[in-house]
């Protein structure tokens, strides 16, 4: 086993750190007090050149994998977690999975556009009454390769749909839409991109916005992650062609999962980011803040705790990295993307709670680092599978 960072992977590791730092920080409080991504952020995300090394290299990129970003993932989000999220979504579906599933022809231009964040991206898979069961999906897909699709439904929660130029939509095909549709080239294909064999009923569409058939509701306020910009969603958008598609009509569960995965990867480095910041502050505080005559570091009772925090950060760092290394094997990587992702999620709980504490009322008070990373953090143990599903799957695969 060699852990040591490849001078690739240590350039983009600091090109995100400094960016970050220099960059982001000034952004991180007005995030969090307007809950809305400030308007000129695209465009210093782009300046910041992070997501182009993801483009294939025929695209002018240097077609850098997980692992990679997982290392920038990080670095952003120990300044601004929702912005981790963002390059999470922007990286892993506007070029990873439109690398690997799209047909539309313009599908070198919007990988082009994803990198840049010229075009957001949205996934929209929860309904109101589909959250963790998305068998209970009613967003449906009907009609014909030839005369077009329509699909039609509601989505409860879509991260920046207001702001999106592409929804990446999942949705039911409960029906063979016709007779021809075995003779469609989009369903000729016996397996699925994405390695299924097993027809699942589901369709992944990626739609332009705004698109006519969309109406995208108000933004929920939330408890953290300000800026992540949530909104329902009614459908009742026709004209979707195959080319529209992602992979194989009624093969989408594949690529949802395999999308689903790498963001779990992800909100695991997402987690790990938010744990190093708490610990940092909280550290920074335990060595200046005399009590008893004594920095409170000098604790055991504090002491302790930060060397659990230390164990915790670095056993969820690993974690992430061990998920990206199995990410490509269809049998181990949905458990490992779920292993850590429930541990990073729940050491970030864990470490910023414990940053709180050490932080005194200091931390409580509104405007603290600490405050804000512990309730960025809660979002983590919910989205992308909560952490009770997660132990559901991995149960499930012994
Ligand atoms: C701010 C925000 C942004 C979001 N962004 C998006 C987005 O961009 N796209 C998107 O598609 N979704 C998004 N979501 C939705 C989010 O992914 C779901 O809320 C989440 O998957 C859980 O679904 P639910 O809220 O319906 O909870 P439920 O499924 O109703 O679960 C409620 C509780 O029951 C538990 N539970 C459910 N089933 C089981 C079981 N079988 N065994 C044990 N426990 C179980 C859960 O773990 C949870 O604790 C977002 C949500 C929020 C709040």
């Amino acid at each position: 086993v060699n852990l040591q960072l490849e001078p690739q992977e240590l350039a983009i590791q600091e090109q995100w750190r400094t960016f970050a730092r220099e960059k982001l920080a000034p952004l991180a409080e007005q995030l969090d007090l307007t809950g809305e991504l400030p308007a000129q952020l695209p465009e210093i995300l782009r300046s910041g050149n992070l997501l182009k090394p993801f483009l294939p290299v025929e695209l002018g990129g240097e077609g850098q994998g997980l692992f990679p970003l997982v290392l920038g993932l990080e670095e952003v989000a120990r300044v601004a977690p929702v912005v981790g999220i963002l390059c999470a979504q922007q990286a892993i579906l506007g070029i990873r999975a439109m690398n690997a599933f799209a047909n539309h022809p313009d599908k070198q231009a919007r990988l082009r556009e994803a990198a840049g964040f010229e075009k957001i991206y949205a996934l929209a898979a929860t309904e109101i009454a589909a959250g963790s069961d998305l068998s209970a999906m009613e967003t449906a897909l009907s009609g014909s390769p030839e005369s077009g699709y329509t699909v039609k439904g509601g989505k409860a929660y879509v991260n920046w749909a207001a702001r999106a130029g592409y929804l990446v939509l999942l949705a039911s095909t409960p029906v063979p839409v016709s007779a021809e549709t075995a003779a469609s080239p989009a369903a000729s294909t016996a397996a699925s991109p994405a390695g299924g064999t097993e027809k699942s009923g589901k369709t992944m569409i990626c739609l332009s916005l705004p698109h006519p058939g969309v109406k995208v509701g108000a933004v929920h306020k939330t408890m953290g992650l300000g800026g992540i910009e949530a909104s329902p969603l009614e459908i009742d958008a026709s004209g979707v062609m195959d080319r529209d598609l992602l992979g194989v009509r009624d093969f989408g569960q594949d690529v949802y999962d395999r999308i689903m995965n790498e963001m779990r990867i992800a909100m695991a480095a997402v987690g790990v980011g938010i744990s190093q910041a708490a610990y940092d502050v909280a550290a920074g505080h335990a060595k200046a803040r005399k009590q008893f005559g004594k920095a409170i570091g000098s604790f055991q009772s504090l002491q302790w705790r930060f060397a659990d925090a230390a164990v915790r950060i670095e056993a969820a760092r690993l974690h992430a990295w061990r998920a990206v290394e199995v990410a490509g094997s269809k049998l181990l990587s949905a458990k490992q993307a779920a292993m850590a992702k429930i541990f990073a999620t729940e050491s970030a709980f864990w470490v910023t709670d414990f940053a709180v504490q050490v932080m005194g009322s200091k931390g409580f008070l509104l405007g603290n680092p600490v405050e804000r990373l512990f309730r960025d953090s809660r979002f983590l143990r919910l989205g992308h599978g909560t952490s009770e599903v997660l132990r559901n799957l991995i149960a499930a695969h012994p």
